[in-house]
């Protein structure tokens, strides 16, 4: 006979949560694990012992008594040993408990008048895929002198035949093998039971955990069993937080969703603060520190939405979203969600735009010196052209490349067509540099290896290449940037810096990058030919810059008005529409043509 203990071991606080509304109607089929009778019976058999126990991770625990008739109550204090040797391992055997504190708490024995243990062999259950979810123990009530090696191989191997049983419980009896909590069929399934009358509604609240990259950095670092604790600390944690009507699940492997009943109304503010500050408390998980930063999501969901929609989907999109904001909760929105849907969307139809379709096209904008008036280099700027979304603009997909991992290889397309295009155009016999704009995300020690690869199989002196890294770029990872920038430079190739002036920096902290031009945002030159102190700023930010040795463009000249302001500056280059607008590939040699015939007038410096 056996009967499971909901044992409150001090580890695992808040344990004895009924894990589902469901579950709460069959108390006795709660935590059945399949073939654990037999199971115990023959391990009973094989070692000759009174007792069996299957303790799981998490501290509960089935108890098989030999000859016992009836389900006994089992103690209410689970001895220290019997949860470290679930937690362990490796097996373990205690031939005579007589001097082991462990053991000492309270008889494990199923029924208070039972003698004290005395002999005590472990061995750990393991699932199918290795993880470690317990450990089959064998109790007696004498000591021993010895553990046969046949006896050793027979409780191996009822251990691995109860793995097996607990696995099968996570199938049929709907339950994750790791946290032991009902999972996402498990929700659903109670979900429904809940708003079958359509005029309930329940509100979920969803827990990311972790997000999944660094959740798979933990396991890359730590292993996969810190990775399993640290889901079984957090849900204690989360069980301390929930009122006795609240019912927690674990949906996917980083994630948790409670399902509070109507009755139970919206969760205040106040609450949700108090959950967070739970969670962002550390973890001492493995008796290492964690800090963790969830995001926990908030949704009012009836039938209807159950129906038609889906509701887990939508309460994660609200955590996902609370990862990132500062009171660390947030409740469901649609609008952001469809916005992270759009985001998703344009994200995969980038990578296939990247790999596999021919989507992605640069167009080249001139850039002008102002002393001799020529046309001295083009700036490649990509343009994705979608089959149903139309043009996307790279202030739409650059930033989300960057944060999907998506951007060296967007990189190395630009790279790698732009190379391909100036090696044309200089056959062809145009004189022409190209800039090409460079990314936070491309900027580490293989940039360089990656460049030289590029120019040399298009045949491209390093002179010949500018490459742009934005102010906010260069100010991120200083150390580190001012080696890589070192090491472009030393091929030859020189470094401009992008969109300055949006930023915060100052140029004394820029100067210490090895760049040569400085290029000033277009929004601080649009106003110029109207406002006296934009163009103020403008004029003394490039004769300072120009002072501080570097060459200064200026971006975003839009009109004659603007280019006329900008010729009586401190400047050495300009680029904008008043020239050109970027041009598709095709179109540029004939444009340089004819710019040739009829160029900007070079102007005489008003300054230096
Ligand atoms: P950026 O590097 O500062 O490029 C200049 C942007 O200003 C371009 O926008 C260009 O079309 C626009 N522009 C040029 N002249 C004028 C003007 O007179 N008036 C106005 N209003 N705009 C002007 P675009 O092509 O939309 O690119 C926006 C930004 O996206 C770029 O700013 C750059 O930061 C990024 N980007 C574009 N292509 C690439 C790329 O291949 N790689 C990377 N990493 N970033 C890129
Ligand atoms: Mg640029
Ligand atoms: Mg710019």
């Amino acid at each position: 006979m056996h009967t499971l203990s909901e044992t409150r071991p001090d580890a695992v606080p808040g344990d004895g949560q009924p894990p589902s509304a469901v579950d709460d109607a069959r108390p006795e089929s709660r935590f059945a694990v399949p073939g654990f009778d037999a199971v115990a019976r023959l391990a009973a058999q094989a070692l000759h012992v009174p007792l069996v126990a299957l303790v799981l991770s998490d501290g509960r625990a089935y108890w098989y008594t030999a000859g016992a008739d009836d389900p006994t109550r089992p103690s209410d204090i689970l001895a220290t040993a019997y949860l470290e040797a679930a937690r362990s391992h490796t097996a373990e055997v205690v031939l005579d408990t007589g001097d082991d504190a462990r053991f000492r708490p309270a008889p494990p024995v199923p029924h208070p008048a039972s003698a004290p243990v005395r002999f005590f062999a472990s061995e750990p259950v393991r699932t199918l895929t290795g993880q470690q979810v317990g450990a089959l123990c064998v109790m007696d009530h004498a000591p021993r002198s010895a553990l046969a090696e046949h006896e050793r191989v027979a409780l191996r191997d009822a251990a691995a035949l109860a793995g097996a049983g607990v696995v099968l419980r996570s199938y049929l009896g709907r339950t994750d093998p790791v946290t032991q909590l009902p999972h996402r069929s498990a929700f659903f399934e109670d979900l429904r039971t809940h708003l079958r009358d359509d005029t309930n509604h329940a509100w979920l609240v969803a827990i990311e955990v972790a997000s999944v990259a660094r959740f798979n950095a933990f396991v890359r670092a730590m292993g996969h069993a810190y990775a399993d604790e640290l889901m079984r600390v957090v849900a204690a944690r989360v069980q301390q937080w929930m009122t006795p009507d609240m019912h927690l699940y674990q949906v996917s492997v980083t994630r948790l969703a409670i399902v509070l009943p109507q009755t139970h109304g919206e969760p205040t503010p106040a609450r949700l603060d108090e959950l967070v500050a739970r969670l962002r408390h550390p973890f001492d998980c493995l008796n290492i520190p964690l800090t963790l930063r969830p995001g926990i999501g908030l949704l009012q969901v009836d039938a209807r939405e159950l129906r038609g929609g889906d509701p887990l989907r939508r309460v994660m999109s609200a955590s996902h979203a609370a990862q990132r904001n500062a009171p660390g909760w947030a409740r469901y929105e649609q609008t952001q969600d469809e916005h992270h849907r759009q985001q998703f969307f344009l994200v995969t139809e980038l990578a296939a735009a990247i790999t596999e379709r021919a989507e992605l096209d640069l167009h080249y904008q001139p850039r002008i010196d102002l002393d001799s008036g020529r046309c001295v280099a083009l700036e490649a700027l990509l343009r994705w052209h979608h089959p149903t979304l139309g043009e996307v603009q790279p202030g739409e997909f650059i930033g989300l490349a960057e944060q999907a991992g998506l951007m060296r290889a967007l990189t190395e397309w630009v790279f790698d067509h732009g190379m391909a295009q100036l090696a044309t155009w200089r056959a062809d016999g145009l004189d022409i540099r190209l800039s090409l704009n460079v990314s936070s995300a491309d900027f580490d020690a293989e940039l360089v290896a990656r460049l030289q690869v590029l120019m040399s199989r298009h045949g491209i002196d390093p002179h010949l290449l500018e490459l742009e890294f934005t102010e906010s770029t260069l100010m991120q990872h200083c150390d580190a940037t001012r080696r890589h920038l070192a090491a472009i430079c030393a091929l030859g190739t020189t470094v401009a810096i992008d969109d300055f002036g949006i930023g915060y920096s100052n140029l004394a902290s820029l100067r210490q990058m090895p760049a040569s031009s400085l290029k000033i945002d277009q929004s601080l030159v649009r106003g110029i030919d109207k406002s006296h102190a934009d163009a103020a700023i403008v004029r003394s930010v490039s004769a300072l810059a120009r002072d501080l040795g570097f060459r200064v463009v200026i971006e975003g000249v839009e009109s004659e008005s603007v280019h006329n302001v900008v010729l009586a500056m401190a400047c050495d280059e300009v680029q904008g529409f008043h020239i050109s607008r970027p041009l598709p590939a095709r179109d540029v040699p004939g444009w340089l043509r004819s710019y040739a015939a009829a160029p900007l007038p070079p102007r005489h410096r008003t300054s230096s």
